[in-house]
């Protein structure tokens, strides 16, 4: 390794065979040589690092070389072919647009264009990043373009054809070099490892592959670095530890750990890859890609969109099929959604947490929000025998210490979950109320997941006290969020004493989960005592407002810090576009980006 020769210029490739994952086009080209079926123009298209350049000049010398081979390659023997290789000859003229991009450039190309080539049948001038070229001098360009001489082949390279000028277009051969795939690029690697005698692993160059994008020179410029790093032995641990590449082992460990709910544990590896000096944001991309390859990994279809090396795949195969589909949807979005707000977020570890804490909850046995979070669910006893009793079985019913009825006769039951149960004496005496299985603070502090509380109300009768054996009507106008939030504050002019109630439910809007669900959430238990209080009056003053006596109510208490995010521009927008996804076409089609 004491001459090392960079090796994207080493390894450049010198015959069609040797260009790295352009099969198809590059057997057009020979074609079109093989049935002297040549075009004065090509234009070559195709991101960086793909082999554009390449092919031209292995095009230009495979048209002058004297004694092509049997399967359409340049002999690299004859004159012409050595002047070539020898970057002497005159049949092949170069010009980068990018840094020689005026009229008098392009006129002195047009000067050597006149001239007829010594040796060989063809000029070919390889024009580079084409579409910087100025207007003038595309003009000035476009005359020899339209007439040019026998002898004269343009091959135009730009890695943006939408530049390009449809005059130009139409005059030439278009031929669009795909990016390189990740197994093509690792192929490649590994034969010039072997080459220069390095020892790699399959998944180091993988790795480096990746991180390649499609791009060959990009590649093999990675490879030369990992290579003076390692000193001749590329082991994926080396790869990861200079390149700054996250682990795939991390993540591996954090689905486990998501399939098991086990929130400390997916915090506890978030914290360690903090520790090694990987942003918050960084991590959650990598997670992202993770379950999108999980999710590829889950249909034979999808499989050939895994990019990673054979024992890697088989590592990816086996923890799909652990991961149920719906807990990769939902974990993906999650992640995204973290990614999207992560930059306007004040705490974003606390975001990248809780997106973790929300992810380990996809999979708890218990009801699941419409937000994918485990609400503690109280679901009200059915107040007819035409509504089975919901929920019943997963709410034990525990004799309430303060019913006020006995349950099995009563028809007209809510359950309430309140530390203070007591409800004016006297107001409603027919209903139950019947605590949570604990009271809602302890309940909390006894289990993982958030503080979520939640009243579930369907049914309430106007007017339990008098003797009404019939089943209330079922009425169920539909109404919006507009309508309920209106009723919503008429309430508050209904109660003008209690000044509690009126300044929560001023402050805290209900917001509509569904068309039978809202949720509101308020700051403190204090606040959800408060409501229960007057939870029955309140329900069935929106009752009467709405027409409806299908929707239920859930309370819930923000968590520390949640509500800077929930209140977050990025927030307004995402429910703005889960209530009009009009919103989200307009968000894209003008691009458009929150402050
Ligand atoms: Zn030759």
């Amino acid at each position: 390794m004491d001459n090392y020769i960079v090796s994207a210029r080493k390894y450049r490739p010198s015959t069609f065979r040797s260009v790295v994952g352009q099969k198809a086009l590059t057997q057009t080209l020979k074609n079109a040589i093989d049935s002297q079926k040549l075009a004065h123009a090509y234009l070559f298209c195709g991101p960086r690092g793909v082999g554009k350049t390449s092919c031209a000049r292995i095009f230009a010398k495979t048209i002058n070389c004297f004694h092509p081979t049997e399967n359409g390659e340049a002999c690299n023997e004859c004159e012409s072919c050595r002047a070539f290789n020898e970057q002497r000859s005159y049949n092949i003229i170069e010009l980068d647009a990018a840094s020689n991009n005026s009229v008098d450039d392009i006129r002195t190309l047009i000067d050597q264009v006149r001239i007829p080539p010594q040796i060989g049948q063809y000029k070919v001038f390889i024009i580079d990043e084409v579409h910087m070229l100025s207007a003038a001098a595309f003009n000035a360009f476009l005359k020899t373009l339209e007439e040019p001489p026998h002898h004269a082949i343009f091959i135009l390279a730009t890695t943006e054809k939408h530049k390009i000028l449809p005059t130009i277009l139409s005059r030439c051969q278009v031929y669009d070099f795909q990016r390189i795939t990740t197994a093509d690029i690792a192929e490649h690697l590994q034969y010039v490892a072997s080459q220069e005698g390095i020892s790699a692993e399959p998944e180091a160059l993988n790795v480096i592959a990746q991180k390649a994008d499609g791009g060959m020179r990009d590649a093999l410029s990675i490879f030369d670095q990992v290579v003076s790093f390692s000193g001749g032995n590329i082991t994926y641990k080396s790869v990861i530890e200079n390149l700054n590449v996250l682990d795939y082992e991390y993540y591996f460990r954090l689905v486990d750990a998501f399939l098991q709910n086990d929130v400390p544990q997916a915090l506890m590896i978030f914290k360690e890859i903090r520790d090694n000096g990987f942003e918050g944001q960084f991590f959650i991309g990598g997670l992202s890609r993770h379950l999108r390859d999980l999710l590829v990994c889950k249909d034979p279809v999808t499989l050939p969109l895994l990019e990673v090396s054979a024992s890697v795949a088989q590592r990816y195969g086996e923890q799909a099929q652990k991961c149920p589909l719906p807990f990769l949807y939902r974990a993906m979005e999650l992640s995204n959604r973290c990614d999207l707000d992560y930059r306007i977020s004040n705490n974003k570890q606390f975001l990248v947490e809780l997106t973790l804490i929300q992810i380990c909850q996809i999979t708890t046995p218990t009801t699941a929000s419409p937000e994918g979070q485990p609400l503690q669910k109280i679901t009200p006893a059915a107040p007819s025998a035409t509504q089975p009793r919901q929920g019943s079985q997963a709410q034990p019913q525990q004799a309430p210490p303060h019913a006020a009825a006995p349950q099995t006769s009563e028809p007209q039951a809510s359950y309430r979950i309140a530390a203070t149960p007591a409800m004016t004496p006297g107001t409603k005496p027919s209903a139950t109320h019947t605590p949570a299985p604990a009271p809602a603070g302890t309940a909390a502090k006894k289990s993982a997941p958030p503080v979520r509380i939640s009243i579930h109300q369907k049914h309430e009768e106007s007017q339990p006290e008098e003797a009404a054996p019939a089943t209330p009507a079922i009425l169920d106008t539909p109404f919006t969020i507009e309508a309920l939030t209106a009723a919503w504050l008429e309430y508050t002019q209904t109660i003008p004493t209690e000044v509690l109630l009126v300044n929560t439910m001023q402050s805290c809007r209900p917001q509509l989960i569904d068309d039978h669900t809202f949720v509101v959430s308020v700051d403190s238990q204090i606040q959800v005592d408060c409501i229960n209080e007057h939870f029955h009056e309140l329900m069935s003053y929106l009752q009467t407002a709405l027409k409806n006596n299908q929707f239920s109510m859930q309370l819930r208490i923000y968590q520390t810090g949640e509500k800077d995010i929930i209140f977050s521009p990025k927030d307004v927008l995402i429910k703005m576009i889960e209530k009009n996804p009009d919103v989200k076409n307009l968000y894209d089609t003008f691009d458009l980006e929150i402050a």
